[in-house]
């Protein structure tokens, strides 16, 4: 129901995604999750009931997280699949690589959930998400950035949904993208956020893109950029927000 990400320097990752998933709590949610680029690999903790159970599992391992520059969160309102920690976000593809976070529904999920079975691909969860981790991963594995494998698999996905995921192939990196759901970026000083409302933002920054339909967005530490679903980059005035949530 709330997705949040981080790009950006050491020790503060796992802080500002905690606390972006604390500001979108109102949103209601049945479960909560991370996923963490660490040492090349993607770390998952995922909690069934309050962030606080979130909170908890991460605290306890909290040195191990560190040096954890690059992020995803989730908070979760079950549409397909009970509210469970297999079912809660990221998903991940079957070999890892990927990890994806998804706000809204994936209405031709069962379609591309039997393609990929006929391809061989096993299941972890009963969501609609978990066919977007896999439809990325194939992509990933056969060579693709996670960018382009993103841009590939858009026009394949129908429904309303914001979208974020990172790779274990591309440290540093976050890609994103929505169609009729909202997602947000955020700009700071060598480092980049993007969330699915501005408040969950705002102790960060104060400077924003709107990602429109359509587009991916790629953030690094340094930059956030968008491209059209033609692939070219597109130009987005950077939009200064003076209210307070
Ligand atoms: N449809 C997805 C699920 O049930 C995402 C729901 C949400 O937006 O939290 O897991």
């Amino acid at each position: 129901c709330g997705i949040v990400g981080y790009v950006g320097r050491e020790s503060r990752c796992v802080e500002v995604l905690l606390e972006g998933l604390r500001h979108l709590e109102y949103r209601g949610y049945d479960s909560a999750g991370l996923a963490l680029q660490r040492s090349g690999r993607i770390e998952r903790v995922r909690r069934v009931g309050h962030l606080e159970n979130l909170e908890r599992a991460v605290r306890g391992r909290n040195g191990d997280y560190a040096r954890v520059t690059t992020g995803v969160g989730h908070t979760r309102w079950a549409t397909h699949g009970r509210p469970s920690e297999e079912n809660a976000h990221p998903h991940l593809g079957g070999s890892g690589a990927v990890a994806v976070v998804h706000n809204g529904i994936i209405e031709n999920f069962a379609a591309l959930r039997s393609e990929l079975e006929d391809r061989g691909v096993r299941f972890a969860s009963e969501t609609d998400t978990e066919v977007v981790a896999h439809l990325l991963e194939e992509r990933v594995l056969s060579g693709a950035s996670l960018r382009e494998a993103l841009a590939g698999i858009l026009p394949r996905l129908e429904g309303t949904f914001a979208i974020a995921a990172i790779s274990r192939e591309e440290p540093g990196r976050i890609v994103a993208a929505r169609h009729q759901s909202p997602l947000v970026i955020g700009l700071g000083e060598g480092e980049s956020f993007l969330a699915s409302a501005i408040p969950a933002l705002l102790g960060q920054t104060r400077r924003f893109l709107l990602v429109e339909n359509g587009e991916v967005a790629e953030l690094t530490a340094g930059a956030a950029r968008l491209f059209g679903p033609d692939g070219a980059p597109v130009e987005r005035e950077v939009f200064e927000v003076d209210w307070d949530a």
